[in-house]
């Protein structure tokens, strides 16, 4: 029997993998996909991520150090900051070579096997797999669940599954002249969300939106639209969908399971990025889980404190950030446009690019500066009387003046 298996090999679950591997479990990982990492995604992940999981500079495209967005109605506002405070990365040798150092330090893979059934019982899990041998069966004291978004699994566990999602569409497009991230906006685009063409190599970008619903059509106009600029030739693939949880599972523990990274729902819900808030989790899980294998001792009762120690450093980010989402999903047009045109006239665009507030991965407190500032604030508050008339919006205009008294009952669409 295994000290711990873990479901799913991405950044979750590979750096979970890895963590336990070093300290001396015994660790085996298993995922549906032969091919680590390969999942859709854009890879522009924030400096502060590198910092604490080093890059290859191999598998990196780019640095980021500004960005253009584009209003509803054409506006185009460019953000830049003194230093880079991204990077765009080639995400499938990022996320595999943290399972590259996972069976440096002896942790075993099993790719192209779905787990399709877990069974808890009093001093073991049992995890039943599918693959091209056919059917097996494994057992561990312990799991990490890092299934991603959509897992099934969580579900057989009794753990729900994240309350509000998003769907994510995406392609690789051969480009003219793209040097810089673009953020598309507005209702015609992607209401309530956005698109985005990401640079990688030159000549390329990763062309992609985020919508409720729609997401191939709304993708094929996106796609229309930049051909006829000229800024993109031709999409060399198809494009691909997959879901972005937004809200958090409510219960991220069981007897003997943590769950982690997107399975969880621990996303930025304001640009759908997981991939630093999944490393962070799985570092917390390993925490949790190293002290719990010492002592014998994985009663649900004593994995709890993973989620204590995740949302002490998570929650704040990921209810400020839902409320935010959601005013903006009720903006119209012209309130974007308003919004992006005031931002830049009065030199807050510049300020907020320049402040120590803004981070590429904690948004709460320029949400905070957003809010609180004269005009843009005020523009807010226009919109709050229809926000709170309508019966599933938690008020989230004063949720984000108070920034961090969102309750877990925040009202999932
Ligand atoms: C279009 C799009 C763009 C994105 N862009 C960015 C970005 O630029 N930056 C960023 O930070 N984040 C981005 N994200 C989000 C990011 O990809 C995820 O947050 C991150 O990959 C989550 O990591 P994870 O390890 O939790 O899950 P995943 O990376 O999804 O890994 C889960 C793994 O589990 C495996 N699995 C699932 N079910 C089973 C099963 N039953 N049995 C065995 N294996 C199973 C899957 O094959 C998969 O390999 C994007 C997402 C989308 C959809």
């Amino acid at each position: 029997m295994q000290d711990v298996i873990v479901v799913g090999a991405g950044p979750a679950g590979n750096n979970a993998a890895l963590l336990l591997a070093s300290s001396g479990f015994s660790v085996t990982v298993i995922d549906s996909r032969v091919n680590i990492g390969d999942k859709l995604c854009t890879g522009l992940v924030g400096e502060e991520c590198f910092r604490r999981y080093p890059i290859d500079p191999l598998m990196v495209h780019r640095e980021v150090n500004s960005a253009c967005v584009i209003s509803p109605s054409s506006e185009l506002v460019r953000f830049e900051t003194p230093m880079p405070v991204a990077k765009v990365v080639d995400r499938v040798a990022y996320v595999a070579s943290f399972a590259e150092k996972a069976t440096a330090n002896g942790a075993e893979y099993q790719l192209g096997n779905r787990v399709v059934r877990l069974e808890q019982s009093k001093d073991r899990i049992r995890v039943f797999t599918d693959g091209q041998n056919g059917t097996s069966q494994l057992e561990s004291r312990a799991l990490v669940l890092a299934s991603g978004f959509g897992s099934q699994l969580n579900r057989q566990l009794g753990l729900g599954e994240p309350a509000d999602y998003v769907v994510g569409i995406q392609a690789t497009v051969r480009t003219e002249g793209i040097e810089e991230v673009e953020v598309h906006l507005g209702r015609d685009v992607a209401p309530g969300f956005f698109a985005w063409l990401v640079p990688t190599k030159p000549g390329y970008a990763l062309a992609g939106l985020m919508v409720r619903k729609n997401a191939p059509e709304m993708f094929s106009r996106f796609m229309a639209a930049r051909k006829s600029e000229g800024k993109v030739r031709e999409e060399v693939e198809k494009p691909i969908c997959w879901g972005i949880p937004l809200r958090p599972l409510k219960k991220t523990f069981t007897d003997r399971v943590l769950v982690v990274g997107d399975a969880a729902g621990q996303v930025k819900p304001t640009t759908g990025g997981g991939i630093f808030y999944s490393l962070l989790a799985s570092e917390i899980a390993f925490g949790a889980l190293k002290q719990s294998l010492d002592e014998d001792q994985l009663s649900a009762n004593r994995l709890g404190a993973y989620q204590k120690e995740w949302k002490n450093l998570l929650s704040t980010e990921l209810e400020v950030g839902y409320s935010a989402r959601r005013v903006f999903e009720y903006l119209g047009d012209s309130h974007v446009s308003s919004l992006i045109s005031q931002a830049s006239s009065s030199g807050f665009a510049a300020e907020l690019a320049a402040s120590p507030e803004v981070s590429f991965d904690w948004h709460s407190s320029m949400i905070g500066k957003i809010t609180r500032h004269p005009t843009l604030g005020g523009v807010l508050k226009l919109v709050n009387p229809l926000l709170s008339r309508m019966a599933k919006v938690p008020e989230p205009v004063e949720i984000l003046a108070s920034e961090s008294s969102m309750s877990e009952s925040g009202t999932p669409v």
